[in-house]
C-alpha cells in the first residue's frame, strides 16, 4: 500500500508545471503572451481539448499525433513534462517537506524553462531572469530577515563577475563571442540558489559535462553554435543534490 502519497503528488504537480514550462520557454522568448491563445496545434491551430492537455498521457494515447491533423507533436513536450516531474519527484526523496525543496523546485522550474529556450532560439530571455531573481530574493528575505542582503549580493553577484570575466577573456583569445550574455546573467540565479562558492563550482562541472559533447558537435560543424545555458543548470542540481565540492570532483576525475 502507498503510505506516503507526496512523492507521488510531487512527480504530477512536476509533470503539469513541465507542461506549463513548455508553453513558458517557447513563447516567451518569442514576446508572446503565456495565457493567450489557448494551447494549439503549432501545425493546424487546433485548440487543444482538456484531454489532450493531461502531461504525458496525452501524448501516449494520441500516439504523439495531433488529434486533428495527425501532423507528429514534439517529443520535446512529453520529455520535458516527465524531466520535471522526475526533478520535482528527486527533490521531495532528498530534501523532504523544507525549505531547501521550495529554493530546490524554484531552481528546477527556472531550469527547465531555460532548457527549452536556450535549446529551441539560443536564448535566455531577460523576462524570465528577473522573474526569478525576484522570486529568490523576496523568498530568501521572508525567511532569513531583510539582514541576509550583503549575502544576497555577493551570491549573486560573485559568479556573475566571474563568468563574465570568463567570457571577456575567451571573446580576446578566439576573437568571436564565446558565450552569450544569458549564460552570465544565469549565474545571478545560481549564485542565489547555491552561495558564490557552490555557484563556482557549478560553472566547473557543467564545464565538464558540455566539453565532450561540444567537442563532438565542433567535430562535426564548426560553426555549431552549443547552448551552455543548460550545462550550468544541470552543474547546479547536481552540486545541490549532491552537495559535493571541488575536490571531490576533482578525485573522481583522477
Ligand atoms: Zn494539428
Amino acid at each position: 500500500m502507498l503510505t506516503n502519497i507526496y512523492p507521488m503528488f510531487f512527480f504530477i504537480i512536476g509533470t503539469i508545471m513541465g507542461s506549463f514550462f513548455n508553453v513558458v520557454g517557447y513563447r516567451v522568448p518569442k514576446k508572446e503572451s503565456i495565457a493567450f491563445p489557448a494551447s494549439h496545434c503549432v501545425n493546424c491551430n487546433h485548440k487543444l481539448g482538456s484531454l489532450e492537455l493531461i502531461p504525458l498521457f496525452s501524448y501516449i494515447f494520441l500516439g504523439g499525433k495531433c488529434k486533428n491533423c495527425k501532423k507528429e507533436v514534439s517529443i520535446i513536450y512529453p520529455l520535458i513534462e516527465l524531466l520535471t516531474g522526475l526533478l520535482f519527484f528527486l527533490s521531495y526523496l532528498i530534501f523532504g517537506l523544507s525549505i531547501e525543496l521550495l529554493f530546490s523546485i524554484l531552481f528546477i522550474s527556472f531550469s527547465v524553462i531555460v532548457i527549452v529556450s536556450d535549446i529551441r532560439y539560443m536564448i535566455i530571455p531577460d523576462e524570465i531572469i528577473f522573474v526569478f531573481f525576484t522570486f529568490f530574493v523576496v523568498s530568501m528575505i521572508l525567511i532569513n530577515g531583510f539582514s541576509i542582503y550583503k549575502d544576497i549580493l555577493l551570491d549573486a553577484l560573485i559568479p556573475f563577475a566571474f563568468l563574465y570575466l570568463v567570457k571577456s577573456f575567451g571573446d580576446l583569445v578566439f576573437k568571436k563571442e564565446t558565450m552569450g550574455g544569458g549564460d552570465i546573467k544565469l549565474m545571478l540565479i545560481v549564485g542565489l540558489f547555491l552561495g558564490w562558492e557552490n555557484a563556482l563550482i557549478a560553472v566547473f562541472l557543467g564545464t565538464i559535462i558540455a566539453f565532450p559533447i561540444s567537442c563532438y558537435y565542433y567535430f562535426k560543424d564548426k560553426e555549431h553554435m552549443m547552448p551552455f545555458g543548460p550545462y550550468l543548470c544541470v552543474g547546479a542540481l547536481i552540486i545541490s543534490y549532491f552537495n559535493i565540492t571541488a575536490l571531490e570532483i576533482i578525485r573522481l576525475l583522477y
